[in-house]
């Protein structure tokens, strides 16, 4: 991708709908371009500033009950379950949509822009040489490396048990906020963790979803499956070309660390 070409749908990145091949050039492009990680931070800077001065008209009250209402209709009459943050977010045309179409199938088909992001990074780091600022194979290492880097707990999961071993971690960045990010890798497969802030994204949760397990959410994108739950502040995601059920399993040790490290009483 040249500058030019990245300049062209710079605006279209920052929203997150570029396409993962783009995607993927453009954020490969930035990676080594200056010039154009000036015009990206600018851009997202003036879009915070446009976000705090002109806050964004919300749909009226009563047509957010009517969208509601009929979520829930159709999610009874269908016998599945809309995630609960989806219907907050959900536009009237997508809602209408969604009753029409059945939102399971919508759903499967469709992750939202921050899902396909991480995809995105996953693939990216995938692709890079040296995808670590860390490289240790001890998770007290690697956690502690990253104490005063972020404003959050890193909890560094052993997956050894199940073949999978800890390649380091790194800094990463999702539509503004800092992520921890922890590389395992299996064989060839490389196994992305990515840890961040999960207050004001518009996650998608497990919660009545068909999955057996509704602490997480799950799907595939472009052949790579992604596992997305929030424990307390912190939002975590998997994402991998492993099968799903060994991603899940993950997914439950990460899960149970957290738990564990939870200082008691809270
Ligand atoms: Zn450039």
């Amino acid at each position: 991708m040249t500058c030019q070409e990245l300049r062209a749908c710079l605006d279209a990145h920052l929203d997150g709908e570029l396409d993962l091949p783009l995607s993927l050039a453009a954020d490969e492009h930035l990676a080594f371009c200056a010039g154009c990680q000036w015009a990206y931070a600018q851009e997202r800077e003036l879009r915070g500033l446009v976000r705090t001065r002109f806050p964004r008209e919300g749909a009226p009250a009563a047509l957010r009950e009517r969208i509601r209402g009929a979520l829930a209709r159709a999610e009874q009459a269908a016998g599945v379950g809309v995630p609960r943050r989806w219907a907050y977010w959900a536009v009237p045309a997508a809602a209408v949509i969604l009753v029409a179409l059945g939102v399971g199938l919508w759903q499967r088909s469709a992750p939202p822009p921050v899902v396909r992001e991480l995809v995105a990074k996953h693939v990216m780091y995938s692709r890079l040489d040296a995808p670590a600022e860390i490289v240790s194979p001890s998770e007290e290492a690697v956690s502690g490396w990253f104490k005063g880097k972020v404003r959050f707990d890193v909890a560094v999961p052993d997956f050894s048990p199940s073949g999978i071993r800890l390649v380091g971690g790194r800094l990463a960045d999702l539509t503004g906020r800092q992520v921890a990010y922890l590389l395992y890798e299996k064989g060839r497969s490389l196994i992305s963790l990515f840890a961040f802030p999960g207050r004001g994204l518009a996650l998608p949760s497990g919660e009545g979803t068909s999955g057996r397990d509704d602490r997480f959410y799950v799907a595939k994108v472009d052949g790579t499956e992604v596992v997305v739950w929030t424990q307390g502040e912190v939002a975590y995601a998997l994402v991998s070309s492993l099968d799903r059920e060994s991603l899940l399993e993950c997914a439950d040790t990460v899960w149970r660390l957290v738990v564990s490290r939870k200082p008691p009483g809270v």
